[in-house]
């Protein structure tokens, strides 16, 4: 049987993308269609404009410890219509470049939805089917916001990025990646912002002195973070959101942004037609070669949710090509991914927390919290954190969990040498660079506490 393509990729962001130009530079004949635009969550709404934002949001710091360097600094505020208008321009550029990857790489795109018909065929918006000898759906996820209420009115991340003006006053609700980046972002661009977060101390599931110490600083640097609250309704009152909360509390923000997890883009895709299965939060469900019920469809990234990181999606297209194009069947590595929370302070982490690794084994625990020095001398008060979760048996490290400016590029190195299996006698026999923050990580000692 022949077919129009040898694979027909549904989705253009990253992991989409990727798997496209790898199938089509080892000669693979592909096609792919994308509804929206090209980049998708991580170039568009997501990672990209998001780290944009933090970097905007860090520079009220900057100039307050600039002057306590001595430099004659003067902060005349922050225009939000400058940065919008480069933010776009940026967005439109990097789009440029992820449409010419694909046309370089000679992928045929279509800015079409679309839809599966059986299962070597898509049906495209545009009305034109295509067939394919194997299809990839790598359609992502959206953000979910609960009903309750006046929930209609709230805003996500996606809207973030668009805002007409930076509002006076916002309320985040959520405790997890998104919800803490954000909070921390508006509160450096000067808005007055609350944080609601229904649970005991937000980004559960990461080490808790880690996200403790985050929580600390973010209330610190002005947030008004509110624990075990959330919202019960909210309606509009001119042009401000009244919000009731659960603990009784009615209060104005000017915007409300809903933070409270993501789901697949998995609905309308024609699976359920098929008998492609999908999971209880509405993923498909794939084996570990990232292959469906019906054995021509493959998914990767988030419209799988099993670790919802644009690198891991990327690694799923590239082991998915492996599998199948290459006949060397290869499933990604979903163990120890370092990952960067870009909170203020920033979180990098890699491995398991004190609690999950003391249910295992038992465990030596190295952990040293400080002032660093740059901040220190500017008088400001942000302490870090060092710590490393070592196995008593092995020695191995089997966690390391930094809270310091700059934690995204440090867990990324010492990743590495969490991956290859160092054990702290490794950490121990390299050389502290002198003086840095991360030097702490070599020259941890004695434990803080065994368990
Ligand atoms: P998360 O799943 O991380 O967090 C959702 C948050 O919303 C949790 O705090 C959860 O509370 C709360 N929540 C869920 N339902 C409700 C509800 N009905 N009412 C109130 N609160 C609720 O989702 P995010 O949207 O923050 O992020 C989605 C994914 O995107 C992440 O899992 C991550 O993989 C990825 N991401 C990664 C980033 C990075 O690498 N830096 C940055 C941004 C996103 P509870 O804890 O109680 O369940």
């Amino acid at each position: 049987m022949s077919f129009d393509y040898d694979l027909f990729v549904i989705g253009g962001g990253s992991g989409g993308v990727r798997a496209a130009r790898v199938a089509a530079a080892g000669g693979a004949s592909v096609a792919l269609a994308e509804e929206d635009r090209y980049g998708g969550t991580c170039v568009i709404r997501g990672c990209v404009p998001k780290k944009l934002m933090v970097f905007a949001s860090e520079y009220s710091g900057m100039v307050e410890d600039g002057r306590a360097y001595g430099w004659d600094l003067e902060n005349k505020g922050f225009s939000w219509d400058h940065f919008k208008g480069k933010l776009n321009a940026e967005l439109d550029r990097l789009e440029g470049i992820y449409r010419n990857l694909l046309k370089n790489s000679g992928v045929e795109s279509f800015d079409a939805r679309a839809k599966l018909a059986d299962a070597h065929t898509v049906a495209l918006s545009d009305g034109t089917t295509k067939t394919a000898k194997h299809i990839l759906i790598a359609t992502g996820g959206r953000p979910w916001v609960p009903e309750f209420p006046g929930s209609e009115l709230a805003i996500t991340s996606n809207e973030m990025f668009h805002l007409e003006k930076l509002p006076e006053s916002i309320l985040i609700v959520g405790g997890g990646y998104i919800a803490s980046e954000f909070a921390g972002i508006m509160n450096g661009l000067g808005v007055k912002t609350t944080q609601y977060y229904r649970g005991e101390q937000i980004l559960r599931g990461f080490d808790n002195e880690a996200r403790g110490l985050v929580a600390e600083e973010m209330i610190q640097s002005g947030i008004d973070l509110q624990l075990g609250n959330n919202v019960a309704e909210m309606q509009r009152e001119g042009d401000k959101m009244r919000v009731t909360a659960t603990n009784g509390d009615v209060t104005l923000f000017d915007q409300v942004m809903f933070a409270t997890g993501r789901k697949p883009n998995a609905d309308n895709l024609g699976l359920e037609e098929l008998g492609i299965a999908r999971g209880k939060g509405g993923e498909i469900k794939v084996d570990q070669y990232s292959q469906t019920a019906v054995p021509s469809v493959y998914a990767i990234g988030d419209v799988t949710d099993r670790v919802n990181l644009t690198p891991v999606a990327i690694r799923e297209g590239m082991a998915f090509v492996e599998t199948v194009f290459n006949g060397n069947p290869t499933s990604p590595d979903h163990e120890l991914i370092p990952t960067a929370i870009f909170t203020q302070p920033e979180m990098g982490t890699i491995g398991l927390s004190e609690e999950d690794a003391a249910k295992e084994e038992t465990i030596e625990v190295y952990s040293t919290s400080f002032k660093p020095m740059q901040q220190s001398f500017a008088g400001r008060a942000q302490k870090v954190l060092m710590k490393l979760i070592v196995s008593q048996a092995s020695r191995k490290v089997l966690g390391c969990h930094i809270v310091a400016p700059g934690a995204g590029e440090m867990i990324q190195l010492a990743g590495i040498a969490v991956k290859m299996g160092a054990t702290k006698e490794d950490f121990d026999r390299t050389v502290a660079v002198h003086p840095t923050m991360s030097e702490e990580l070599v020259t941890l000692k004695t434990p803080v506490r065994t368990v």
